[in-house]
């Protein structure tokens, strides 16, 4: 059975029967329930509910979160999850990263008990859709600075700032605003019905080029009241978030393998079946040296995407090495779609072949869970013990 698609190496050959059996689900949902449909909503920058809530078909909603009815994936089903995914769509596969690692993700790494059992099993059946705050108009790269502050008033917390670029937040049912509190600590306050809370203002960000399915929103809060019980216990200071940015890092680092690997799969096809001169440009030397960069590109990531999960699996993968993960793959992705876009000649800016929709997403990825810049200088940092970020 065929599943990841492109397998120079074999790569599938390291899966388990049921990561293959996973990978082939997510795959049919793909090439029969996104890839076909996908185009008119990107064009609308319009969110795809019915496209996206089919999803809860797939046993993978809250990744490797175990109980309340959560996926409990291993770490590699959860990077082929989103390598599945972002194959076929970067924007299906963007609003799944926020929902299930970012915002399921932080309540079930850092909720109590019983927050867990009071959110989760309803995001589990996507009952409930979840969203997470965390850049802001004046705080993208530099988050843990955040101005956005959380006052205690009583059994409330009284939320004032703004958030921006917040996937999911327009139709969210719960929204994580990350925010500083009095005493300089740093808390996540989940919002429920967001939309619908006084002082909450909820706007769409219009006229993006890439991720367009995805609706990104500009937030203000003004004087929030949030209950105290709704303050996720097990986060106190900024370091307590980089537990999650490093998961839902380590899930973009396999989103853009996956991107990757839908454009060289769709430069492929596309090359073998375009005639020029007679012949299909696939037999032009220029056109193979760009498809074999392509594929050596793809396969490096694909092993290197192997290892990263056996170092996730045994709780050894550093915030530097997720880091550079994020930063590699994401950087290669974007190379491997400008080439990918380039052998599809006019066609490449067309959203009917797919790989003019790939090769925006993969400007998005490159700049969103930490730019290309900043994840470079976390590596960095770790591999020299010299922090150059500031
Ligand atoms: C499609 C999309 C979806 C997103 N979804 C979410 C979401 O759901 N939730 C959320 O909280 N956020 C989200 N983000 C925000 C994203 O995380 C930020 O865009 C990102 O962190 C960068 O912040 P910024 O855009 O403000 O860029 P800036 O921080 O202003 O950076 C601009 C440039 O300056 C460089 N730079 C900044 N500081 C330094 C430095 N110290 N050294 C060297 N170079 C530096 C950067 O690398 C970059 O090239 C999303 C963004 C996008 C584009």
């Amino acid at each position: 059975m065929e599943t990841t698609g492109f397998d120079l190496f074999q790569f599938e050959q390291l899966l388990t029967d049921q990561q293959r059996a996973l990978c082939g689900q997510i795959r049919a949902y793909v090439d029969n329930i996104v890839v076909p449909n996908i185009n008119p909503f990107w064009e609308r920058a319009e969110y795809p509910r019915d496209i996206f809530m089919a999803i809860k078909e797939l046993p993978i909603i809250g990744g490797t979160i175990k109980g309340y009815g959560c996926a409990g994936l291993d770490s590699l089903a959860y990077g082929l999850v989103q390598y599945e995914l972002s194959r076929g769509d970067g924007s299906i596969s963007t609003i799944f990263i926020v929902h299930s690692s970012l915002a399921m993700g932080t309540i079930g790494y850092l909720g109590s008990d019983e927050q867990r059992e009071r959110w989760l099993p309803a995001m589990a059946r996507m009952e409930k859709i979840g969203a997470f705050g965390l850049t802001e108009p004046e705080r993208g790269s530099d988050a843990s600075h955040l101005l956005t502050v959380a006052r205690r008033d009583g059994d409330d917390y009284i939320l004032n700032g703004a958030k921006r670029w917040i996937g999911n937040a327009s139709f969210a049912d719960l929204l994580i605003i990350w925010a500083r509190d009095e005493a300089g600590g740093f808390g996540g306050f989940v919002l429920e019905n967001p939309t619908q809370l006084p002082g909450v203002t909820i706007a769409d960000i219009p006229n993006k080029i890439g991720k367009r399915a995805v609706p990104n929103a500009h937030i203000t809060l003004e004087n929030v009241r949030v209950p105290a019980e709704n303050r996720l216990e097990g986060c106190t200071a900024f370091k307590d978030i980089t537990k999650i940015l490093t998961y839902s890092r380590y899930g973009v680092a396999w989103e853009a393998i996956g991107l990757a690997a839908g454009c060289f799969e769709q430069a492929l096809k596309y090359t073998k079946e375009r005639q020029q001169f007679d012949r299909p440009i696939a037999s032009f030397q220029l056109v193979q040296q760009k498809l074999v960069e392509m594929a050596a590109e793809v396969s490096h990531l694909q092993f290197f995407g192997y290892h990263l999960a056996q170092l996730m699996e045994a709780d050894e993968l550093s915030i530097g090495q997720v880091a550079l993960a994020k930063y590699s793959a994401t950087t290669k992705a974007r190379r491997v779609a400008q080439l990918g876009r380039e052998v599809l000649g006019g066609n490449g800016i067309l959203l009917d072949y797919h790989v003019a929709r790939l090769f925006t997403d993969a400007e998005a990825i490159y700049s969103y869970e930490g730019t290309a810049d900043i994840n470079l200088l976390i590596a960095g940092r770790e591999i020299t013990g010299l922090n150059a970020i500031v």
